[in-house]
């Protein structure tokens, strides 16, 4: 009888102590993985590789404060590395990018997409290059052009009609159409139900941001220094969280829409500046880190105030990829150089 207690007693304990090993184990592979020191992957980035714009947007947040634009070779480098690190979507932004319209890369990514205000996109542009694009996002606030022209997209009274046109270009060739739209007190109380059915929309609150368009210390001097004057100024287009929430609530019934309220913005997108640098938004401290052909990525990631949590709880992955079949010019029916 003893030995049978002994043997039990024994088999009690060895279970006990293996099943605190797993857990521990698991513990720390858990902890692991929420570490800050484990390396963020790039997964999609944005790259406003212009800060220049023909718009004049009231509310804009990356405004044009500089006019570089990075020499070609490096900006491929640039590229090449956040690919190298695990770059699989890029977004290339502005500024306008349309501007430029000779410098886009064959990437050979999941997904290539491309935001524009769409002044300046022609469809012989869309036809030839989309085999390369993935989806197109044009900003579009209001289907009235009188509060377009209050907001500042736009200089005319065309913006919906060229959206429209672009719309069916998108079509025609095989590129996914998305809209993006900011919430402001111009257009809170419209009814954006989207006359064109596009595969994502976008519904951003307009959001402030320090050095941008949003003076902290409007005090004229910054330590010593007078202060450079910001080109926006956005408070008198912000509205409350309630009210944007409203706003969705109004519009819940298109299917494609995504809100975007300012706490989920904030830090969840990865953006790369014209001088190849992360540049934390949103954040207490929205200072650029080196350029990535520097410090190099995985030194600037720890440093771009880029919450990789926070990108994947508001969806920042998607169905990203457009259908190999879409359009006349499917993926990969032909190479572009740079
Ligand atoms: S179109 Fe975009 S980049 Fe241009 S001013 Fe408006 S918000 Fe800024």
């Amino acid at each position: 009888m003893e030995s049978i207690l002994f043997f039990f007693a024994a088999f009690v304990r060895t279970t006990v102590i293996l099943i605190t090993a797993s857990l521990v184990v698991r513990l720390l592979v858990h902890r692991w993985t929420l570490s800050e020191d484990k390396p963020s992957v790039p997964v999609s980035v944005n790259f406003h590789f212009t800060r220049k714009c023909n718009y004049e947007c009231g509310f804009c947040f990356h405004t044009a404060t500089d006019s570089y634009l990075a020499p070609l070779q490096d900006a491929k480098k640039a590229l090449a590395l956040l690919k190298e690190a695990g770059m699989k979507k890029i977004n290339f932004a502005g500024g306008e990018p349309f501007l430029y319209q000779s410098i886009w890369p064959d990437l050979q990514l999941e997904s290539v997409s491309i935001v524009s205000n769409g002044s300046k996109i022609r469809s012989s542009f869309l036809r030839e290059n989309a085999a390369w694009i993935d989806i197109l996002a044009v900003s579009c606030d209001s289907f009235n052009e009188e509060t377009n022209l209050k907001i500042g997209r736009g200089v005319g009274l065309s913006h919906v009609s060229q959206l429209k046109s672009i719309a069916t270009a998108c079509r025609d060739v095989g590129i996914l159409f998305k809209i993006n739209s900011v919430v402001c007190r111009y257009n809170v109380h419209e009814d954006l139900s989207i006359q064109i059915a596009p595969f994502r929309w976008k519904v951003f609150q307009v959001l402030a941001v320090e050095g941008e368009n949003m003076d902290a210390s409007p005090t004229g001097t910054d330590g010593d220094e007078p202060k450079p004057k910001l080109l926006r100024n956005v408070e008198p287009f912000l509205i409350s969280s309630a009210e944007f929430d409203e706003f969705c609530q109004r519009h819940k019934h298109v299917p494609s829409i995504v809100p975007e309220p300012n706490h989920l913005m904030k830090a969840s997108y990865l953006l790369m500046d014209e001088h190849l640098r992360f540049l934390p938004r949103g954040s207490n401290n929205n200072t650029p880190t080196g350029s990535i052909l520097e410090v190099g990525v995985k030194e600037a990631l720890l440093h771009a105030g880029w919450d990789e949590q926070s990108f994947r709880e508001r969806g920042g992955v998607y169905e990203w990829t457009k259908p190999l079949d879409s359009g006349c010019a499917a993926k990969g029916a032909s190479e572009l150089e740079w």
